[in-house]
């Protein structure tokens, strides 16, 4: 088994060479084990594994939670940063993956167009507002990142104000990983065909009908330009955590992977349950004299 976030990770030329999303298939799936191992239907095998995986993503939740009760001054929180084109898969992928975790150690936040209030902050303000706190896994619908990308794309800022944010968003996740928080960056990458398919379904399906916004369509109209500009983010801010590019268009990949990102993400925490700080035996031998 590869390790997937090495296989995913994208930026290594530097940040000055963006990077050639058009290189990468969203249909493609890289690190899928072949026939041998998945059988002939790599669907079914992937939709396992990931209940399996989810299973393991849980305990270690746990153990992350129960030290940071413990424990909180280490400030060890994991935060899953979800970047996509419209119909990428976030919500999907979250209802999956993190879905697999207890709710109770979960910090699940989507990101809208930014409020009065926020708007009356710093770009970062909402988003320090709503990072995981120790013991905590924390999940970001869209981010600090639509500051570079649809502020970008459509013009709701001048150059001279989202380009000095690739530094600043650089700084920011530098201080957030030195202070204990294990940063996985991940963007869900669909086709502009496989998109048009989502949202047509979308239209298609009463009960769908809510999640489309006539604005989607303005946004698509700009896809070359979304493209580009999520390069040159990817490229410019793979510094203190590296960005991974997901292929999407198989929903029953998507998952797959991202379980196995958060899994090596976990594995490097090198959690454990905490050891208790009374005497086990002790407390044991109060209970049996309360006979
Ligand atoms: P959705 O994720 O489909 O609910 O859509 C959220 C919308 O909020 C998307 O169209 C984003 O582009 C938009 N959005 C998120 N963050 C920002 C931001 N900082 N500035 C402007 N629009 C944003
Ligand atoms: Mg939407």
């Amino acid at each position: 088994m590869p390790d997937m976030r090495s296989l995913l990770r994208v930026g290594s030329e530097g940040p000055d060479v963006p990077v050639d999303l058009t290189a990468i298939d969203p249909q493609s799936t890289p690190g899928l084990p072949g026939r041998k191992v998945t059988g002939s239907d790599p669907k079914l095998w992937a939709r396992g594994e990931v209940e399996r995986i989810g299973a393991e993503l849980a305990t270690q939740q746990e153990m992350l939670f129960a030290q940071g009760t413990v424990e909180p001054e280490l400030g060890r929180s994991v935060l899953l940063v979800l970047q996509a084109m419209d119909c990428g898969g976030k919500d999907g992928a979250v209802k999956r993956v993190a879905g697999a975790m207890n709710p109770l150690g979960l910090h699940i936040k989507a990101f809208g167009p930014p409020t009065p209030e926020e708007r009356r902050h710093d770009f970062l303000w909402r988003i320090r507002k709503a990072l995981p706190p120790a013991g905590y896994v924390g999940v970001f619908n869209r981010s600090h990142y639509e500051d570079v990308l649809v502020v970008r794309v459509m013009g709701l800022a001048p150059e001279s104000v989202w380009r000095p944010r690739y530094k600043k968003i650089n700084d920011f996740e530098r201080r957030l990983v030195d202070s204990g928080t294990a940063v996985v960056k991940v963007m869900l990458h669909i086709s502009h065909d496989e998109q048009r398919e989502r949202l047509l379904s979308r239209l298609d399906d009463p009960t769908k009908q809510w999640k489309f916004n006539p604005d989607d369509l303005e946004a698509r109209a700009r896809w070359d330009d979304y493209q580009e500009a999520y390069a040159e983010a990817l490229a410019r801010c793979s510094d203190a955590a590296p960005w991974h590019v997901l292929p999407a268009n198989r929903k029953w990949y998507r998952d797959w992977a991202l379980a196995h990102l958060l899994r090596e993400t976990f594995a490097d925490l090198k959690l454990s349950y905490p050891k208790p700080e009374y005497d086990v035996d002790a407390q044991r031998r109060r209970l049996e004299a309360d006979g």
